[in-house]
């Protein structure tokens, strides 16, 4: 999952579900790093390019996914947001 973009696209789908429901169930938050290549609003991989719009402004990095247009946000100020 690191590079998911590489990846077969039923493949990241089904694997960012997975991802969502074990941190669901087990309570833990997406590790650092990729929650935001995840969406939460649709529960998809998000692939620059393909279905997310990246953007970065002031050190934080805005990803919009085209699916649902929700704005998946990483940045500084947003690294601990467990009620999230
Ligand atoms: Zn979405």
């Amino acid at each position: 999952m690191s590079n998911p973009w590489d990846y077969h696209e039923d493949c990241i789908d089904s694997a960012a579900r997975d991802m969502i429901r074990l941190g669901r169930r087990h309570r833990l938050g997406m590790p650092d790093g990729r929650r935001t290549w995840i969406c939460r609003g649709c529960q998809v991989a998000l692939r620059p390019s393909i279905n997310a719009k990246v953007r970065i402004r002031r050190k934080v990095m805005y990803v919009t996914c085209l699916h649902c247009g929700r704005i998946n946000r990483k940045g500084p100020e947003f690294k601990r947001d467990k009620n999230d």
